[in-house]
């Protein structure tokens, strides 16, 4: 069995920097409250490790930024690397909050990219995740002149009559789905200014998964929240990877038969510590050359 670790993997710049901004934060306030409104990134071995630096996350799937924010009463409030709208900011302003913003330069350059337009009075069109906070961001900057997309299906049912459509997206979806989706509006609106803003991270990810060869195993380690890492999965299934494993830890590898495998390769998302990571290399290595994959695993150093 050959292991193939894939470069780039895990940790990304917009990552890096929101735990940096967090941890700092603990630092800077060690009296005070802190929250983190929704996960800081999509990891909840990075969110648990938060916990030790005195740093709550508030989550719930059917509940908006906004809303959450009803929770929080005092101290700090961190939003997250996915970008919050101008309504929370200043929500948690009015509560008297003390507000920190640890969003990704990159999600926050597509927010100004659609100020711009906007102030053209464009009408925008934007490819996202449902229920994904930063496609939550986007849409409440304007609800009457945004259109959310999620899908083919969304596409056809678009009923836009304007000459000024201006088209983007978040920032981890899939470099092909986007390009085929980029395509179909372009056909609809052949007048629509389209800016496929899918970050570097996820693109250089997702391209390094295109270019393996002769790869019959790809294991995909992150959390099943976190869209990029989805996304590195859907890409090696569309490749013709016969075989995709996406797992949270290497504990979702212990059932698998790697061995059987020639050539395995390794990747993960922007959001996976690298710990978590190197457990996985080193539990392959172990099957690889016949070692207890359990030691192995066990000698790998955690740290976020
Ligand atoms: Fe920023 Fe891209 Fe990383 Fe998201 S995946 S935090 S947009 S660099």
């Amino acid at each position: 069995m050959e292991i193939i670790t894939v470069n780039p993997r895990g940790f990304c710049k917009g990552v890096v920097k929101a735990i940096m901004i967090a941890k700092e934060t603990a630092k800077q306030y060690p009296n005070q409250k802190i929250t983190i409104l929704g996960e800081l990134v999509h990891n909840r071995y990075v969110v648990d490790a938060l916990k030790d630096y005195r740093i709550e996350s508030i989550e719930s799937k059917d509940q908006t930024r906004f809303d959450l924010l009803d929770q929080v009463n005092e101290g700090i409030v961190i939003f997250s690397a996915h970008g919050i709208s101008s309504n929370v900011v200043e929500k948690a302003k009015r509560k008297g909050l003390i507000t920190v913003d640890a969003s990704c330069e990159d999600v926050i350059s597509t927010q100004n990219l659609i100020h711009t337009y906007l102030d053209q009075e464009y009408t925008i069109l934007y490819i996202g995740q449902e229920n994904h906070p930063e496609a939550e961001a986007i849409c409440d900057i304007n609800r009457e002149r945004i259109h959310f997309i999620k899908d083919f299906d969304a596409i056809n049912a678009l009923d836009v009559n304007s000459d000024k459509i201006f088209v983007t997206n978040q920032t981890t979806m899939s470099i092909l789905e986007i390009k085929d989706m980029l395509n179909s509006i372009k056909d609809k609106y052949p007048q629509a200014v389209i800016s496929d803003e899918i970050c570097n991270a996820t693109r250089t990810r997702q391209e390094a998964i295109l270019k393996l060869e002769d790869i019959d195993c790809l294991i995909v380690i992150g959390d099943p929240k976190s869209n990029n890492t989805k996304m590195l999965a859907k890409i090696g299934t569309n490749k013709g990877i016969e075989n995709v494993y996406l797992v949270e830890t290497v504990a979702g590898l212990l059932d698998k038969n790697l061995a059987q495998f020639n050539r395995v390769a390794i990747t993960a998302g922007a959001s996976t510590p690298s710990y978590l990571v190197n457990q996985v290399i080193a539990y392959c290595n172990a099957i690889k050359d016949n070692l207890d994959p359990i030691e192995a695993i066990n000698s790998v150093k955690i740290f976020i």
